[in-house]
């Protein structure tokens, strides 16, 4: 008999979860306006149906009007993004993951202590876009490091301060931080990894060994390639 196992900490984040909520209380909330959700709000296509049966629509090359209401998903924007909707009118409805607004915090305060700004993650993912938008505002240095070799320009600062995408894998992360360690001569760390990650890969982790398979159902938020989004 096959014995089927699964992951506590499977499902839908917190992030997501808030942000579909968010969706959801603008429709009750806001009556007679368009709503749309700056691109799909989460990678699952029957969510993304559902919301819009409630009359939620990602933004598909629609001109927006004043009046209109966006919603920014979970993975957050630059803030000039949220500026120019602003100007257009728009009622924004901001379901940026706090775990995120997190990171660009770090930044920013990096940035005030003189760090150059080293960020470990993907550089086409969104939740980055919006990060470097935050590194820009602050009038910051920095660089998004994918690999190892990324890391060039960074070692030849004095002062590295690093964060990471919060959907980052915990082991590149500590790799990179490692790394720096041995070439920069200050390296200030601000781990902003959410728990909502390191819990689904310490499943990962613990299970693997104790099965014959693993198949990992990535519900994640669109936009995103790999690590453990939702
Ligand atoms: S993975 Fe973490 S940071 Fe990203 S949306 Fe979910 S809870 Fe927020």
């Amino acid at each position: 008999m096959v014995e089927i196992i699964v992951a506590p900490n499977a499902g839908f984040c917190f992030g997501v979860k808030r942000a579909v909520k968010m969706a959801e209380e603008s429709v009750e909330k806001i009556k007679g306006s368009r709503i749309f959700t700056l691109g799909p709000i989460i990678h699952n296509p029957q969510e993304v149906e559902r919301l819009k049966g409630k009359g939620v629509k990602p933004l598909e090359g629609e001109e927006l009007r004043e009046g209109d209401t966006v919603i920014i998903r979970s993975h957050g924007v630059p803030p000039e993004k949220e500026r120019e909707l602003r100007r257009k009118g728009v009622n924004v409805v901001d379901a940026t993951c706090p775990y995120v607004k997190a990171v660009h915090e770090a930044v920013c305060q990096l940035v005030e202590e003189g760090y150059f700004v080293v960020i470990v993650g993907e550089k086409n993912h969104p939740e980055v876009i919006g990060t470097l938008g935050y590194l820009k505002e602050s009038g910051g240095e920095g660089i998004v490091v994918e690999t190892l070799e990324d890391l060039e320009e960074a070692c030849k600062h004095e002062r590295v301060g690093v964060v990471s995408q919060t959907t980052q894998n915990e082991r590149f992360f500590k790799e990179v931080v490692g790394e720096l360690s041995l070439w920069v001569k200050e390296v200030k760390v601000i781990n902003t990894i959410c728990n909502a990650t390191s819990v689904r890969q310490e499943d990962v982790y613990r299970i693997a060994p104790e099965v014959d398979v693993m198949i990992i159902v990535e519900v994640r938020t669109a936009g995103t390639r790999g690590g453990f989004t939702a």
